[in-house]
C-alpha cells in the first residue's frame, strides 16, 4: 500500500511488486507500486501540510513522536518478524534493529523542544543580530533494505522533529516494514501529509524527488553510485542533501590487544546481518606477530556460527538479500584465492532445501592488497585477515580506500588508541568498540561515504536552516 495525504491507497496503474523471503525463495505478499503520478501527489501533499507543521510547537511534535514510539514499543515482535521475513537476518537481531529503531523516535521526540535559536552580540548599540532555525521543508527520503525499519525512523523522526513534512521511498525488497512503521505513525493520528509513503519505480520516484522545487532536502542512504546519481541529480534545484554511502570498515588489531574482544569484535561487525551492513567490516589487519594464532582463533570461532533461516531459534547468520548479492560475494572468493589467499574457514554457497540465499561465514588468511575484496565493498559474511607490522603503516593502508565510514582499532595501549582515532580518516572510529552506534551520536562518513549526520544534534540540524536576521532599533 501507499500512504498519501493521511490515506493509503492503491497504485493508479494496478501495479504490484512482489516481496520474496530470502531464506526460502517464497511469495510474502504483493504491495501496491507506485511511480511518477503517486511521488507528485505525495510531494504536493507533503507542500501543504509543510504550511501548518512547520508552526506546530515542539511540544506538539514531541507529544506525536512520543505516541509513534509507543505505538512501536507495543508491536517490537511484530515488526521484527517482518524484517526477518522481508531481508533475512535473525529475529533477535531484528529485534535489536526495532528497538534501535525506536530509540531515534524517543531521541527526537525530545530533541523537538530544542529546536534553539541563537543571538549574537552586534557591532553597533542599536543593531540586534539573531539566528532563526528553521525547518528547510518538503523532504523526500530514500532507504535501504538492510535495516528496513530503523534507517526509516532514523531520518523521519529529526525531520518532522525539525518541522519538515516527508515522502519516503523505501528498497524494493522490504517494503513491508516501510509500511508497518507508517502503520504506527498513522495510528499516532500525525497530521495528515507530513510522512508520505511512496512504493515504486526507483527511477521514476527518485527522478520526481530530485527534479521537483518543492522538495528542499533529499536524504539517502544507499550504494555510492546511486548516491552519486542522486546528488547530480539534486544539483538544477541545489538541495539541502543528506548521503549516507557505502564503506569499506578496516578492523586493527594490534600485538597488546585483548584478543578475546577483538575476536568478538569481528564476529560483531563482520558476521551480523550476514555483513550487509554500510559499516561492516571488510578488512581485519592483524600484526604480524600475533596473525597466525589470530586467524585460527577467528576461523574456529566462526565455524561455530550457525546459518539458516533467521525465522528459527538459535541461527547467528541469516542468508543474504538475494543472487547477486550472493554471486558477488562468490566473484570476491574466488578472486581472494586466485591471488593465493587461503580459505580457513567456509568458502561456499551453504546450501539448503528450498531457494535460500545462504552464503557460509568464512574467514580468508593471507589476503593482500591485489584483492578486489581490498577495496570493494563485500557485503557478505566474508573476513579478509591482511598483516602489518607498525602503526605508521597501518594508518597509511587503513586510509587508502575511497571510503571512510566506519573503522575499528584494538589496542590496550592508550596514547595509540588516541592517535588512531585521530589519524584514521573515518566519520565514525570504535577504539576497543566494535558497535559505535547509539540514536545521541552522529553517524556519517567522510570521502566518498557521504555528506552529513543522522543521529544526535547534528541529526537534528540536517532538517534545519539558519536564518540571519539584524534588526535596527532608534
Ligand atoms: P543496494 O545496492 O544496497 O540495494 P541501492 O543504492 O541500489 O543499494 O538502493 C538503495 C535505495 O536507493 C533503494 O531504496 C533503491 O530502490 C534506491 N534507488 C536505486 N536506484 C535509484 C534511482 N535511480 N533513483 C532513486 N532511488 C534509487
Amino acid at each position: 500500500m501507499l500512504y498519501i495525504n493521511g490515506e493509503w491507497k492503491e497504485a493508479y496503474s494496478g501495479n504490484k511488486l512482489d516481496v520474496y523471503n530470502p531464506a526460502t525463495g517464497e511469495l510474502i505478499d504483493s504491495v501496491a507500486s507506485g511511480g511518477k503520478e503517486e511521488a507528485k501527489e505525495a510531494i504536493q501533499a507533503a507542500k501543504e501540510a509543510f504550511k501548518t507543521w512547520k508552526k506546530a510547537t515542539g511540544q506538539e511534535k514531541g507529544k506525536y513522536l512520543a505516541k509513534v514510539a509507543a505505538i512501536m514499543k507495543e508491536r517490537v515482535d511484530q515488526l521484527a518478524e517482518t524484517i526477518t521475513l522481508e531481508m533475512g537476518k535473525p529475529l533477535p537481531d531484528a529485534k535489536r534493529e526495532v528497538l534501535g529503531g525506536i530509540s531515534y523516535v524517543e531521541w527526537y521526540a525530545e530533541e523537538a523542544k530544542r529546536v534553539y535559536g541563537e543571538t549574537i552580540p552586534a557591532s553597533h548599540p542599536n543593531k540586534h543580530l539573531m539566528v532563526l532555525r528553521q525547518p528547510v521543508g518538503v523532504t523526500a527520503a530514500i532507504t535501504p533494505w538492510n535495516f528496513p525499519v530503523s534507517m526509516i525512523t532514523r531520518k523521519i523522526a529529526p525531520a518532522i522533529a525539525a518541522g519538515c513534512t516527508v515522502v519516503l521511498k523505501p528498497a524494493p525488497d522490504t517494503p513491508i516494514s516501510a509500511i508497518k512503521v507508517f502503520e504506527c505513525f498513522h495510528e499516532a493520528g500525525l497530521p495528515k501529509g507530513v510522512a508520505n509513503l511512496v512504493v515504486g519505480n526507483a527511477e521514476e520516484i527518485g527522478s520526481e524527488m530530485t527534479e521537483s522545487s518543492d522538495v528542499r532536502k533529499l536524504t539517502f542512504t544507499g550504494s555510492t553510485p546511486v548516491g552519486k546519481l542522486l546528488l547530480r541529480n539534486s544539483a538544477n534545484t541545489v538541495k539541502k542533501v543528506s548521503m549516507e554511502l557505502g564503506g569499506h570498515a578496516p578492523l586493527i588489531v594490534f600485538e597488546d590487544a585483548d584478543i578475546g574482544m577483538a575476536i568478538k569484535g569481528v564476529l560483531g561487525t563482520k558476521f551480523k546481518n550476514s555483513g550487509q551492513t554500510c559499516i561492516s567490516t571488510n578488512r581485519v589487519y592483524v600484526h604480524e606477530s600475533i596473525a597466525e594464532e589470530f586467524g585460527q582463533k577467528l576461523a574456529e570461532a566462526t565455524s561455530n556460527l550457525k546459518i539458516g533461516n533467521g525465522i528459527e531459534a538459535g541461527i547467528d547468520v541469516g542468508p543474504l538479500i538475494n543472487s547477486q548479492a550472493l554471486e558477488k560475494v562468490e566473484s570476491h572468493v574466488s578472486d581472494a584465492v586466485e591471488r593465493n589467499g587461503k580459505v580457513l574457514c567456509g568458502g561456499n554457497r551453504y546450501d539448503t532445501d528450498g531457494n535460500g540465499t545462504f552464503y557460509e561465514p568464512t574467514v580468508i588468511n593471507y589476503a593482500t592488497e591485489q584483492m578486489k575484496i581490498s577495496t570493494e565493498e563485500t557485503f557478505g559474511p566474508v573476513a579478509p585477515i591482511f598483516t602489518f607490522k607498525d602503526e605508521e603503516e597501518i594508518i597509511e593502508r587503513a586510509n587508502h580506500v575511497s571510503y571512510g565510514l566506519a573503522a575499528y582499532c584494538f589496542t590496550n595501549d592508550l596514547g595509540r588508541g588516541y592517535r588512531m582515532m585521530e589519524e584514521l580518516e573515518y566519520g565514525i572510529v570504535g577504539i576497543n568498540d566494535p558497535a559505535p552506534i547509539v540514536a545521541q551520536a552522529p553517524f556519517g562518513g567522510v570521502k566518498e561515504s557521504g555528506i552529513g549526520k543522522e543521529g544526535g544534534r547534528s541529526g537534528l540540524t540536517e532538517y534545519l536552516e539558519e536564518k540571519f536576521v539584524s534588526v535596527g532599533t532608534a
